[in-house]
């Protein structure tokens, strides 16, 4: 076996300067696929090579490093999302970053575990804590804690609403059947209603409230359901308020529900998973108005900051209501006075996972490396990228808009279409390697959703997604060809 990591006792290698040899390549190797992203496909599926090798039986000898990268090289590399690329544009995914690529290899590196204990892992999580706070105008002493994602981050809200609403007694009785009610649009991410049924309080006891022609909760209608519930014996203990709605963008008037919770006594959770940082652009931040008087906020940095995945986040203006819905000391978990083990509020006090990675470094790097000002700008470029999307489909000769554009989003689709067409073309778009929009549905119609969240996709990149979706459209195949339409640039 001609490879650095064989068969000693300890798994470290036998003979480090292979390993180094071979993990240079491995960084090279990336590199070049950052480097060179845009020459390829945004997506393909796993070929029936990759797909069979990913049904092999688990190996009771291993082949060593070398053997396993020329594997992954080969059936992993390939086919993975296609979120890299400047032309994918489905759902909202973040693009990644090289800097985020190193980050993610120092932490693997430190493999520092997060749960709690006194080390510099849980100080840079702090850190980046209270920029959060400072960004979002909360107060100093806020808790924030890394998660998976705002599906995470949301449910970690709710549990602290519920908290909060039952008082400690809950967290022991668990609860039978609750007049709790919460609140929030019909436009909201389908993870808040998960979240009511994973907190035991049933998906029932979340009101979509309606929204208006651009998305936005409406703030009337809210009332009269807070209302119409406390008359009926309900007790309104939370609204969730929405900052970049995953369909087309919208943001709820967060200044209104924030009134509206003042007054109604109940908590106030905004998501804002990817909508949320917009606050780093000045142009874009008075959209957010309000956001800096929510009880707690939930995003995600591996959508608009382009962080590896995972790394969602839960901002808390409370850090006692937060650590109490979380917080119980088993004895393996006593603090010290002194050493390894002191420290009063450990991350673990603060959500359901003991273990935990090294997330916030990648965060702190990002920070460190861009500066918030250079980030909040690429921000702003997409929603300049979607207004000079919106400006070619309105000039379009086939399509039409479908929805307003609020941030980054842009839906649209044929006139007087029910959607299967949509459907078809954007199918076949991401097939082609070419693009990969996404569908929604509006008013009850598929339509084709552009996403534009790439730090990498320029005007050309949206010039030659519409043409192409044109071309499709009209059955006009000579318009169609995957070597014209991708620009080959070395
Ligand atoms: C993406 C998204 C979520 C879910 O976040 P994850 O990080 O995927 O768990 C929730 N709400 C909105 C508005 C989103 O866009």
């Amino acid at each position: 076996m001609n490879s650095a990591v064989s068969g000693g006792q300890s798994l470290d290698p036998d003979d480090w300067e292979t390993f180094r040899a071979e993990a240079h390549g491995a960084l090279d190797l990336m590199i070049e696929h950052l480097r060179t992203i845009r020459e390829g496909p945004v997506w393909q599926p796993p070929s029936e090579q990759a797909l069979g090798a990913s049904r092999a039986p688990l190996p009771r000898a291993g082949k060593g490093l070398a053997a396993t990268l020329e594997a992954f090289r080969n059936d992993v590399l390939p086919y993975a999302t296609g979120n890299l690329h400047p032309r994918f544009m489905g759902w909202i995914h973040g693009a990644g970053t090289p800097v985020g690529m190193v980050a993610e290899m120092l932490a693997a590196g430190l493999n520092a575990n997060c749960g709690g204990r006194h080390h510099i892992g849980i100080e840079i999580e702090r850190q980046v804590t209270r920029w959060m706070a400072e960004l979002f105008c909360f107060p100093e002493d806020a808790s924030g804690l890394f998660v998976t994602g705002t599906s995470m981050a949301n449910f970690l809200a709710v549990l602290i609403a519920r908290e909060k609403a039952l008082g400690p007694s809950a967290r022991a009785t668990g609860i039978e059947s609750s007049s709790l009610t919460g609140y929030t649009s019909d436009q909201a991410h389908g993870c808040i209603k998960r979240a009511f049924e994973m907190a035991g309080l049933g998906a029932n006891q979340l009101r979509r409230i309606a929204s208006d022609e651009a998305g936005r909760i409406d703030p009337r209608a809210l009332e009269e359901a807070l209302e119409a519930d406390r008359a009926a014996g309900c007790q309104p203990f939370l609204i969730v308020g929405t900052a970049g709605s995953v369909d087309i963008g919208a943001v709820d008037p967060l200044n209104q529900l924030a009134d509206i919770c003042a007054r109604e006594r109940v908590w106030f959770h905004v998501d804002g998973a990817f909508g949320a940082l917009a606050q780093l652009s000045p142009e874009l931040r008075p959209m957010l108005v309000g956001i800096e008087r929510a009880d707690s906020l939930a995003f995600d940095f591996h959508k608009w900051l382009h962080l590896p995945y995972d790394a969602g986040f839960l901002l808390c203006r409370d850090r006692t209501a937060h650590r109490a819905a979380f917080a119980d000391r088993a004895p393996y978990l006593s603090r010290a006075p002194r050493g390894l083990a002191q420290g009063e509020d450990w991350p673990t006090d603060f959500g359901p996972d003991l273990s935990r990675g090294f997330r916030a470094l990648k965060a702190w790097m990002a920070f460190n490396v861009y500066g918030a000002d250079r980030l909040g700008e690429t921000i702003e470029r997409s929603c300049a990228l979607a207004r000079f999307l919106v400006a070619r489909i309105e000039a379009s000769p086939v399509f039409e808009l479908k929805a307003p554009r609020a941030l980054n989003i842009v839906c649209f689709g044929l006139p007087g279409s029910d959607g299967a067409v949509e459907s078809e073309i954007v199918m076949d778009l991401q097939e082609s390697g070419i693009a990969a929009p996404s569908t929604t549905r509006i008013n009850g119609c598929t339509v084709i959703r552009c996403a534009i969240v790439n730090h990498r996709t320029t005007e050309e990149d949206l010039e030659i997604v519409v043409a192409a979706a044109e071309a499709l459209a009209t059955q006009d195949s000579s318009r169609f060809k995957r070597e014209d339409l991708v620009p080959v640039e070395k």
